[in-house]
């Protein structure tokens, strides 16, 4: 998976969701997400939300169907799908952000981030004061509106950018299964963690493609 647009229309109807594998090993970004760690989130969390959202739509025509369909119309589903579903696509959009090979702020991301923030710096520590400020569990996101305007916004448990008409182009799990074994209760040192793996050249594909999404 090497799209959002990918994997958000990406079909299978009638057969069960299943987790992706990761783009790098569990090791792979050592020393600032620990193996442990990535073991742990990958193989027990995000297939505790693919093994329930299995069960949550099983026998029903919604199995399989495009991720995104289901986000969009999230009103219409039980929690059970709300829950299982957005940690589905939550974890898929994260991993898929992360990267062994470090990387800079690029592309046209890079040039609206300093129109609208100011400096590159200014916008990592307003997304780390919202991710800090987030209470509880949840997600600190870069989302565009309808309007084309990046915004730093959050959500509580696994709801994501997509439920509210947004469309997602950095996120960061804040829950503490995100970060405990490494960073106990320092969530902030989790999100400087963050930055030093995030894939900006993909954050920038994120961007351009949901830009032109907006204007179909
Ligand atoms: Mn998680």
């Amino acid at each position: 998976m090497t799209s959002l647009k990918e994997f958000l229309e990406f079909d299978e109807s009638g057969a069960k969701y299943e987790l992706p594998s990761l783009p790098y090993e569990y090791d792979g970004l050592e020393p600032h997400i620990d193996e442990e760690t990535m073991r742990e989130h990958h193989l027990k969390h995000h297939q505790g939300y693919v093994n329930k959202l299995n069960t949550e739509l099983e026998d029903t025509p919604f199995i399989g169907k495009p991720i995104k369909e289901i986000l969009e119309k999230i009103e219409s589903f039980s929690d059970g799908v709300r829950n299982n579903g957005g940690g589905h696509f939550n974890h898929s959009l994260f991993w898929n952000l992360l990267t062994p090979n470090k990387n800079e702020p690029t592309g046209k991301l890079k040039i609206e981030l300093i129109t609208k923030f100011g400096t590159i710096d200014d916008f990592i520590s307003q997304f780390k004061e919202a991710g800090l400020k987030r209470f509880g569990s949840g997600w600190v996101w870069l989302v565009i509106n309808q309007d084309d305007n990046l915004q730093i916004t959050t959500t509580k448990n696994q709801d994501n950018p997509l439920m509210y008409g947004h469309t997602p182009i950095i996120g960061c799990d804040v829950w503490e299964h995100a970060y405990y074994l490494k960073h106990k209760s320092n969530r902030g040192g989790w999100l400087d963690s963050f930055f030093e793996v995030l894939d900006w050249e993909q954050a920038n594909t994120n961007y351009v493609q949901a830009l032109h999404e907006n204007k179909q």
